[in-house]
């Protein structure tokens, strides 16, 4: 890996004059952020760089900006904006909005769960932003504690990272989709992604969902000690109802969070407005049942993938797939 001073310096040539850079703020699994000013218009802005080591593939470099110019046009006050974005010297990074605060993560380090009407607060914003998000066609992928900062300035909650899963997806897979591959952390990630299907918007819904009940239970709905495991839970377990861990939720709150959690996206919330609806009660609050059935084929077809994930963990290689393992059935899981 590339020590800290040297990204630094090697950053600061790539941004020029216009960004000077001043601290760390963090880092994750696939790049470091920094604390920068913007000299021209004397603010504060935050830049995060992709670790060199995984940037090495020309095809990212195309993902990587392309991604970036969709969420450019994203404008919301939930979700970090991004400014710019490039490549210099084979380093890539963007810049983006710094918001001042903590991330949700190390709030829940500190505290373990959260109020009642904080939680309400944080949904309310991170459905908001979602929905801004589905309505421009985009999805997150990677909703997760750690990409969820809590502006101290503001009071909201805003989504970070968008769509940044989906680039390294590509490097991966070499398509343009990274359709195929399951990116995310597996914690988070629905049925759906896990499976290495195709996702929407409800995928994003779900993965707050979980967000969301771990605020509340001070533990995600399902924890295992493998991937593979935690993905099978996801897709055949029902997670125990919020509200006989956390009594106090209001109905409205609980039942949010419940039906964010169902494993069939078509009974799921279709869009952030439909949750934020029943949050703030302005619709009814009838939970569908779902019909033994359908329950019996997704605890089948969970079985089945898990079968099909531990045969793609044995075979997997870091170069890729081997000849005769389809990838729909592999999972790479990336630590952001
Ligand atoms: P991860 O999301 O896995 O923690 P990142 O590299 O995306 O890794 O971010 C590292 C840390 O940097 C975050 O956890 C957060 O504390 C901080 N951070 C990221 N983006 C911003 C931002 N726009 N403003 C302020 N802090 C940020
Ligand atoms: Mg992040």
């Amino acid at each position: 890996m590339t020590a800290p001073s040297e990204l630094l310096s090697r950053l600061q040539v790539a941004l020029g004059a216009q960004y000077r850079i001043e601290r760390e703020l963090g880092h994750g699994g696939m790049g470091v952020v920094f604390l920068a000013r913007d000299t021209t218009l004397d603010r504060p802005v935050a830049v995060k760089v992709v670790h060199p080591e995984l940037a090495i593939h020309s095809s990212i470099t195309e993902r990587f900006l392309a991604e970036a110019r969709m969420i450019a046009r994203l404008r919301h006050p939930s979700i970090v904006a991004v400014h710019t974005a490039g490549e210099s010297t084979g380093l890539f990074y963007y810049v983006m909005d710094y918001v001042p605060g903590v991330s949700l993560r190390q709030r829940l380090l500190r505290d373990r769960q959260l109020p009642v009407a904080e939680v309400s607060r944080i949904v309310l914003d991170l459905a908001d932003a979602l929905h801004a998000a589905g309505t421009a066609g985009l999805v997150h992928r990677d909703v997760k504690p750690e990409n969820i900062l809590l502006d101290d300035a503001t009071g909201r909650a805003m989504l970070a990272d968008f769509g940044i899963a989906r680039a390294m997806a590509a490097e991966t897979t070499g398509t343009r989709t990274g359709e195929g591959i399951a990116v995310g952390t597996p914690t988070y990630m629905s049925p759906e992604q896990s499976a290495g299907e195709e996702v929407d918007a409800r995928s994003d819904l779900y993965a707050l969902g979980v967000v969301a009940y771990e605020m509340l239970a001070g533990r995600p709905p399902f924890r295992a000690p493998t991937a593979a495991a935690v993905a099978s839970m996801h897709l055949a377990e029902a997670p125990t109802p919020i509200s006989s861990l956390r009594p106090e939720a209001p109905a409205a709150l609980a039942h949010a969070v419940m039906r964010a959690l169902e494993k069939d996206p078509a009974i799921r919330w279709q869009t952030g407005a439909d949750l934020r609806a029943t949050l703030i009660g302005a619709s009814p609050l009838p939970a569908p049942p779902i019909p033994a059935r359908r329950r019996g084929r997704i605890i089948g077809a969970g079985v089945a993938l898990l079968l099909l994930l531990v045969t793609a963990v044995v075979a997997f290689r870091p170069s890729g797939p081997p000849a005769g393992v389809n990838p729909r059935h592999s999972m790479l899981v990336l630590p952001f």
